[in-house]
């Protein structure tokens, strides 16, 4: 078991791709706290992980745009596992609008949940990887990470502010064995991305199919939805590689969509 007694918190875990590398992780033998602003069900995802094993799950609730939330469950995890190994920073939301009519208390609340969310998990969690000489850190990117997209203004560049961090940890971790890296996701089918259907194809005066077949696969090699399963593998890898080698690093996971 790869991840056996590793230590993991995952933030937006309660369901989509979190959970789906939450599930991974417990596979594999993990510790894995399931931070998620959705109490409840951050306490079902866990409950479910924990009923499948080998490893073990537990909730948290955390509201990645707090700092005292995010402190407060950090704490949490330390005073019940004593360690944190590895920082999934996931938890994320969608909304899209013409520049011109994008709200400015949306734009804050996309960067809060985005940016705030990754810098204050690393904050809490880079002293204690640094303590112990070693972790990984893991920030969901995009292929919005690299790529624009219209009616996306706030996502993409909160997307592509991740490389940036991800970068700065690489090199403030690096004496101490503390890797960071983004992983860079296609279209997943996933509730964040179902919400966007409709509203893309209102925005964008097309079909909900057009939507499907143009916007979010029309340039994949496949028309295929990149899986859950693939990003985990993906988060399951960077996790478990324990050089410095990698540091730094994002990879796009998209079906072909976008290459470099
Ligand atoms: P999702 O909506 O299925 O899950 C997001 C989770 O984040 C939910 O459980 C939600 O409760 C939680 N969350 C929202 N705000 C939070 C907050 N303030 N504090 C803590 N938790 C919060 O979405 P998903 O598709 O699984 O997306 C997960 C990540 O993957 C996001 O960062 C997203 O941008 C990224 N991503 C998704 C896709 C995709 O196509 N689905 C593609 C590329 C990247």
């Amino acid at each position: 078991m790869k991840m056996k007694d590793k230590v993991c918190i995952i933030t937006g875990a309660a369901g989509g791709i979190g959970y789906g590398i939450a599930k991974r992780y417990v596979e594999e033998g993990a510790k894995v706290a399931i931070a998620d602003i959705k109490a409840e069900a951050a306490d079902k995802a866990a409950a479910d992980l924990t009923a499948i094993g080998p490893g073990e799950a537990f909730g948290v609730t955390m509201d990645v745009t707090s700092e005292d939330a995010v402190n407060a469950g950090v704490k949490a995890v330390m005073d019940k596992w004593g360690r944190v190994d590895v920082l999934v920073s996931n938890a994320g939301v969608q909304i899209v609008h013409k520049i011109e009519d994008f709200p400015f208390d949306a734009w804050k609340k996309m960067l809060a949940i985005h940016l705030d969310g990754a810098f204050l998990t690393t904050k809490a969690c880079m002293p204690i990887m640094k303590a112990q000489k070693g972790g990984a850190i893991i920030y969901m990117g995009s292929v919005h990470s690299k790529e624009a997209s219209p009616l996306k203004s706030a996502y993409v560049t909160a997307k592509h502010g991740l490389l940036g961090l991800a970068r700065v940890v690489a090199k403030e971790g690096g004496q101490f064995g503390v890797r960071s890296n983004v992983i860079c996701p296609g279209f997943v089918k996933t509730p964040l991305v179902e919400k966007q259907i409709p509203e893309q194809a209102k925005e964008l005066n097309i079909s909900e199919e057009e939507v499907v077949s143009k916007v979010m696969l029309g340039q994949t090699v496949d028309t295929e939805f990149t899986t859950i399963e693939d990003v985990a593998e993906v988060a399951l890898m960077f996790a478990g590689f324990e050089t410095n080698a990698l540091t730094g690093q994002s990879v796009v996971v998209s079906h072909g969509w976008f290459m470099q």
